[in-house]
């Protein structure tokens, strides 16, 4: 099996224009980065849970992206984090969502699944199960970023004005997620987030809703989505795309488009990555772009931002 990882760190409107060629570049950099994370994992034979966990944290850590370092704010000025792992060999699976603490929320979505008896904590409850885990944990300050800050406060006075929405989404949310085929044909799907900005308190996403924005079986695909999470919840879109797989026998390419499209259909724009036990990956989204991007055993990292062929880096 050659393995192969594929990554997104969200989707949206996102017009070329609003984004200067520095930016662009800048974000092109900080994908390779992740692929090549998650690819020195696959390369010595390593597992794709670890390939998708290595590669979900180098985007926590960039704050360029909506997930750990560089999350979005709530309308209460907080950020609340979802994340989630799961593995397709025995569908073991863990999630955390509203929290803000462990600087690698994806590790967090780990400790639950493998050093708990349940599969999704969230809030104070979660962070005490935290405390007790060898995790890494930062000061509020080190998530803020001055960009994120201000697109709470001009979507704060948008409310206020009762005006229209035209902003990009990718100023409002995103997501970071990964997907991977190792060597041995196993399956695994991490996704971490922010969510959206000006989300209600207490809001969760579609991350840590298995089937919904995560979901690994080695039987069908491994899917991680971003866009708006209601939408992927109300339509188990993760799910959804093993389900056409395993019922209708569709390949995970027309599963993903047909779920993609059935999201626009209903409202909810976004994106997703899918990668099948044969090592076939796809890639598709329903609005402007989607960051994202793949790897295979060549260690040739492909990327792209808007409708365009991704380019090797
Ligand atoms: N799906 C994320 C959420 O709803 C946001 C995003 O991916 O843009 O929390």
């Amino acid at each position: 099996m050659s393995p192969v990882l594929a990554i997104h760190g969200g989707a949206g409107t996102m017009a070329r224009a609003s984004m200067t060629p520095q930016d662009e570049a800048a974000f092109h950099v900080g994908l390779r980065a992740s692929l090549r994370a998650g690819h020195a994992v696959l390369a010595r034979g390593g597992p794709a849970l670890d390939a998708v966990t290595a590669a979900v944290m180098a985007m926590e850590d960039d704050p360029q992206f909506n997930a750990g370092r560089g999350a979005v704010y709530t309308s209460a000025g907080r950020q609340e984090m979802d994340a989630a792992v799961m593995n397709g060999a025995d569908r073991a699976a863990g999630a955390v969502a509203g929290i803000l603490g462990p600087r690698n929320p994806v590790l967090a979505a780990r400790a639950v699944m493998q050093h708990s008896e349940h599969v999704l904590l969230i809030g104070e409850g979660a962070l005490a199960f935290l405390r007790e885990q060898n995790l890494t944990w930062e000061e509020p300050g080190y998530f803020h970023t001055a960009h994120r800050w201000q697109a709470l406060q001009t979507e704060l006075e948008r409310r206020r004005l009762a005006a229209a929405d035209t902003r990009d989404d990718a100023a409002k949310h995103g997501t970071v997620g990964a997907v991977a085929c190792d060597a041995a044909g196993h399956l695994a799907a991490a996704t971490s987030t922010g969510g959206m900005t000006g989300k209600l308190p207490g809001r969760v996403g579609d991350c840590p809703v298995f089937g919904a924005g995560t979901w690994a079986d080695d039987a069908t695909c491994a899917v991680s989505g971003t866009g708006h999470g209601e939408y992927f919840i109300r339509w188990a879109a993760a799910h959804e795309i093993a389900s056409r797989m395993r019922y209708r026998g569709e390949s995970l390419a027309v599963a993903a488009d047909a779920v993609v499209a059935d999201l626009l259909a209903a409202g909810g724009s976004g994106g997703l990555i899918g990668v099948d036990a044969a090592g076939n990956v796809a890639l598709p989204f329903n609005c402007g772009g989607m960051y994202r991007g793949r790897i295979g055993a060549d260690g040739v990292a492909w990327t792209a931002i808007y409708r365009e062929e991704l380019v090797a880096g």
